[in-house]
């Protein structure tokens, strides 16, 4: 069987390494992201990529215990001693339309004896993709990409691309060129856009990808933000992914769309034409998971320190534990379906979520947190029907509705609480993750916005 598993992997090695060649290109990028929600990588000569594939790239330990400063957090086991190896999902093999000659993979990180490292968040996410099919589960996911596009003066200081108005047509006359090269880059990546919009916020834009399954979908979000970021670069432009790029304006959301499907009748789990607002038992339990679970899983789905600075009452970020049909105010949204498809088009969404996350701990932390749901068979209470911001403490007490963490410090600790994520994550994982954030918050809240702002704005 291992000799099987082996050979498949040589052959798929083979098939991409004359992929690579074929096209020209020279350079492959094997990309991780990390605990502090960085993609990083290594890159390798197409002349070594075959065996590269096999093999992976080394790299220290430490990585994973470094943060988004690169400073490194005090980890048992993630010192200068030891190393795993960066091993490219050969399935995920993209050239790249806008860096010449060079394509990227997105890897495992895997230990020596090539079983995945206990701190690989790759692995992760597939340990949360299989626990979901043990009850028969499949999901279905994909993101929203709001960022804000801006130049950047002599000064180092970022400006908003345009001041023109949410869903306006003069931002996207000001956007069009690049906007367009964009989604020409996304396609020739096989990622299927569906919309774009300028929103509110000063030079923000907003773009949808279509769905697909979980790690695909992570895999995606990680090319979805190298391209934005590069596409926007080739033309003179700075794209922030982070969450509050200029605090004076509309944050970045993340939004995670997710529906859950039989593994064997593919059939819309979340679909119940008899049940509220169409949503089944199942889905409604989903949600309730997550929503039990928030105050720990928004360290992983609003990952950062300016994270909080978007989460703010009456932002349509959401700020309060509070789920209900179609409301952009609550964490969890039923979107309503679409006539053409009402069973496909059964989904939820996390609003409280960012792309400063790394989407493979995000979206995985979200599986567990809904998979308790399920198996616990919890219910999410009564629907919010209207901006939970507009409720008094009182009212909101009454109904159960709970404000955020206010700081990524009081996430940390509700993570550390939730034995239901930590033990998701693992010992290693868990402890490198919540080390390497609580470094990030104690950095950022000795500083002031400027430094926040200025370390955040362009590194997602
Ligand atoms: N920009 C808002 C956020 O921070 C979302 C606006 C919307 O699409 O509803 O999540
Ligand atoms: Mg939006």
């Amino acid at each position: 069987m291992a000799k099987k598993t082996g050979k498949k992997a040589f052959d798929a090695a083979e098939a991409v390494t004359r992929q690579a060649q074929d096209a020209g290109v020279r350079l492959i990028r094997f990309l991780y992201t990390d605990n502090g929600g960085i993609t990083r990588g290594k890159v390798t000569n197409v002349t070594r990529l075959r065996d590269r594939i096999h093999d992976g790239i080394g790299l220290t330990v430490a990585m994973q215990a470094m943060n988004m400063l690169d400073q490194l957090a005090a980890v048992e086991g993630m010192g200068p001693v030891g190393e795993i190896r960066i091993t490219p999902d050969p399935a995920t093999f993209r050239i790249l339309p806008y860096a010449p000659k060079s394509a990227a993979m997105t890897v495992d990180m895997l230990k020596i004896d090539g079983e995945p490292w206990e701190a690989c968040p790759r692995s992760f996410l597939k340990r949360q993709i299989e626990a979901a099919a043990e009850l028969g589960i499949t999901l279905q996911m994909a993101v929203e990409f709001e960022w804000s596009m801006a130049t950047k003066g002599a000064d180092g200081s970022y400006q908003p691309l345009d001041q023109t108005l949410c869903f306006s047509t003069t931002s996207m006359t000001i956007a069009h060129a690049v906007i367009l090269d964009i989604v020409e880059a996304l396609e020739a990546q096989n990622i299927p856009v569906e919309l774009y919009y300028p929103e509110l916020g000063h030079g923000q834009q907003e773009m949808t990808i279509h769905h697909t399954d979980p790690l695909t979908a992570a895999d995606n979000h990680i090319f979805v933000r190298e391209t934005i970021r590069n596409v926007a670069y080739q033309h003179g432009l700075y794209a922030s992914l982070a969450p509050k790029p200029f605090l004076d304006q509309a944050g970045n959301g993340g939004h995670i769309h997710f529906s859950l499907w039989d593994a064997d009748s593919g059939r819309n789990l979340m679909y119940d034409p008899s049940g509220a607002y169409n949503m089944s038992d199942t889905g409604m339990s989903f949600i309730a998971g997550i929503l039990e679970h928030l105050p720990g899983l928004l360290a992983l789905t609003c990952a950062s320190y300016n994270s909080y600075h978007r989460l703010q009452p009456h932002f349509w970020s959401s700020a309060y534990t509070a789920w209900g049909p179609d409301n952009r105010e609550g964490a969890v949204r039923v979107a309503s379906r679409y006539k053409s498809d009402e069973e496909g088009s059964a989904n939820a969404e996390l609003k409280a979520a960012d792309l400063s996350m790394n989407p493979y701990l995000a979206y995985g932390a979200l599986i567990a947190a809904g998979l308790d749901g399920v198996r616990r068979k919890l219910t999410p209470g009564e629907p919010t029907l209207v901006d939970p911001g507009n409720y008094s403490d009182a009212e909101r007490k009454k109904l159960g509705i709970k404000r955020y963490p206010t700081s990524l410090n009081e996430t940390l600790d509700a993570l550390e609480k939730d034995a239901v994520l930590t033990n998701a994550l693992g010992a290693l994982l868990a402890t490198s993750y919540i080390a390497v954030k609580r470094l990030e918050y104690q950095s950022f809240s000795q500083q002031d916005d400027a430094f926040e702002t200025a370390n955040h704005f362009w590194k997602f």
